[in-house]
């Protein structure tokens, strides 16, 4: 079974795990994990049109179902990074102690969390102790009055100060900006600046219409990442930065400045000939795609006491029908809303 101390028995005896790899030969070694659906923020490109569903919590898997499972990624199927994300990964109660589990039944996986930053002041000594060296913050303004009509809410400044802290105890950071046309577009430049003198790395993101395409606003489509390029290049020498092929982000740096900056194609979908990612959201939903349906509930598998052999197996199984790309997942999805990503995990 998946479970806190069972996972390891029932793997491989110990026989080192074998690679997770699709049809297309894109090895999947990053497992994304929601911890949570609820969020403390109300992003407007985010949460859904009537709010934030409120879901009931024994439909979340236990902490001890998702060490679980991160065990079975990591030990029978090869992933070597997990992302802990949302939702708002900070505000569900007794994250640092599964950290600390985490870290000790799987010493040597990278470990990062993405936050939107409100939390994490009083949270770095537990980060820092569980082995997270690697923080991705969300920080959509610059300007209070903007991150507040984003967010909904009061906070940047908690926000930026958490960054500073983090940077100065040693955190490697990624900043992550959503840019919105006539929002905080204008912001680009401003943004670029933070790269000047810091070590932090910008990456602005192609909003995603993710509820419903056809009610996204239609300001949405008006701005793309070529478009964010031209936004920098009119002020900044853009030098291209070498990336791994799995990395879904185009990284320039300005010569001179000690950070990088960098383009995310979600909406456009650039990347997915490299993609190395799994999803599995606070419900248990796995996802091969960002964009395509769950392909399976591991939620209901571990309660009806599958082994990790079978899940294994199972989990094999749908990355070898895995969806070529974005636009083909989307398809496949037929005409259904993709939910939000604090639902999916971003
Ligand atoms: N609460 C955390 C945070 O704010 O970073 C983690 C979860 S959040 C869903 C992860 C990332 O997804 C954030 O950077 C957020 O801006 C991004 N995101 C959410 N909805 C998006 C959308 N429709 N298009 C593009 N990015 C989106």
């Amino acid at each position: 079974m998946v479970g806190p101390s069972h996972g390891r028995q029932a793997t491989s005896d110990d026989r080192s795990p074998v690679p997770l790899v699709d049809s297309l030969g894109r090895r999947l070694d990053y497992l994304r994990l929601s911890v949570t659906d609820r969020c403390n923020l109300h992003c407007r490109y985010c949460t859904p049109p009537r709010g934030s569903e409120r879901t009931d919590r024994s439909t979340l898997l236990t902490w001890e179902e998702m060490e679980g499972l991160c065990e079975m990624f990591v030990a029978s199927l090869g992933v070597n990074r997990i992302r802990i994300t949302g939702g708002e990964p900070l505000i569900r109660r007794g994250l640092p102690d599964f950290l600390d589990r985490l870290r000790g039944r799987l010493p040597g996986t990278e470990l990062l969390l993405t936050t939107n930053g409100t939390l994490l002041a009083e949270n770095l000594d537990a980060l820092a102790r569980a082995g997270i060296h690697r923080l991705n913050l969300s920080i959509d303004s610059l300007r209070p009055a903007i991150y507040r009509a984003i967010t909904g809410r009061d906070g940047l400044d908690r926000v930026l100060s958490a960054l500073d802290l983090a940077t100065g105890a040693g955190f490697a950071i990624k900043i992550n900006v959503v840019v919105l046309a006539g929002v905080n577009d204008d912001e680009i430049p401003d943004f670029v600046e933070m790269t000047r003198d810091r070590p932090w790395s910008v990456r602005f993101i192609e909003p995603m219409p993710f509820h419903d395409a056809r009610r996204a606003p239609s300001s949405w489509a008006q701005i793309d990442g070529d478009r964010v390029r031209e936004i920098m290049e009119r002020s900044y020498d853009l030098r291209s930065e070498p990336c791994p092929p799995s990395a879904t982000a185009a990284a320039y740096r300005v010569p001179g400045f000690a950070g990088t900056v960098g383009i995310i194609y979600a909406r456009s979908r650039r990347f997915c000939s490299g993609c190395s990612r799994l999803r599995v959201s606070a419900q248990g939903q796995l996802r091969t795609c960002l964009y395509g349906a769950p392909v399976l509930d591991l939620k209901t598998m571990i309660r009806e006491g599958m082994t990790t052999a079978e899940m294994d197996a199972a989990v094999r199984r749908v990355v070898a029908t895995r969806a070529p790309n974005g636009q083909e997942a989307e398809t496949a999805r037929s005409r259904a809303p993709l939910g939000s990503m604090a639902s999916i995990g971003g």
